[in-house]
């Protein structure tokens, strides 16, 4: 019965790749390898940045499936690109034990509006990952959800480099209760101009913290180091 229903609802709404749109599957081949090409590494603020792909329409498909839509396959595809730079960080600054986590949150209408907190959803879901990991025993990951948004932020569609530091300017405070854990890595799905990942390395200094690095999925090449 079940497979009769997944069959007809494929003839009334056949798959298609969540990226490139081509009809056949979620993820098609092309798509799928495209994102396992070697990993991305900058700099931002001085601190290292790692990153899979570059953001273009294909992949805005995806980061859009994965945040507006909930796709959970997209959300996973975006996980697994976080967790190999991690990997590929913790091998090149040689650290093991623990890990915090630190998303960057979406302003706060975003939020109320999807009903869900993406960022912190795909942290848990690279922390999933990461269990079934062969690092695992090496590093231990944490979610450290600790920045807040203390400030209203525009939407910053349109908005220049510089309007989009001053939007951000003053955006979290960072709220990290009594910890000893002190290796941080902040964590978000796409870079653009690099305003809120540079709030969010403010915050965290005004606590006197500063991440070992950053982690996106995506990044828009242009504004990159
Ligand atoms: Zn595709």
């Amino acid at each position: 019965m079940l497979k009769t229903l997944k069959s007809l609802s494929q003839l009334i709404y056949p798959p298609f790749c969540l990226i490139c749109k081509e009809p056949g599957t979620n993820i098609c081949l092309l798509c799928s390898k495209q994102w396992q090409q070697p990993i991305k590494r900058r700099r931002i603020d001085n601190i290292p940045y790692y990153f899979s792909q570059y953001y273009d329409d294909k992949n805005a498909h995806l980061i859009l499936a994965a945040k507006e839509s909930g796709n959970l396959e997209a959300r996973n595809l975006l996980a697994i690109s976080i967790h190999r730079a991690l990997i590929r960080l913790v091998t090149d600054l040689n650290i093991s034990g623990e890990i915090g986590l630190v998303g960057i949150p979406s302003r706060a209408e975003i939020t109320r509006h999807r009903g869900r907190r993406h960022i912190q959803d795909l942290i848990e879901n690279v922390i999933q990952i990461h269990a079934n990991s062969q690092i695992s025993s090496k590093i231990a990951l944490q979610n450290l959800d600790i920045l807040q948004t203390v400030k209203k932020i525009k939407d910053q569609t349109g908005l220049d480099k510089g309007l989009r530091i001053t939007n951000m300017s003053g955006a979290y405070l960072a709220n990290y209760p009594e910890s000893n854990l002190r290796k941080l890595i902040i964590i978000d799905d796409l870079i653009t101009s690099g305003a809120s990942i540079k709030a969010g390395i403010t915050a965290l200094s005004i606590i006197n913290l500063r991440p070992i690095a950053v982690i996106t999925a995506c990044a828009v090449s242009a504004h990159l180091e």
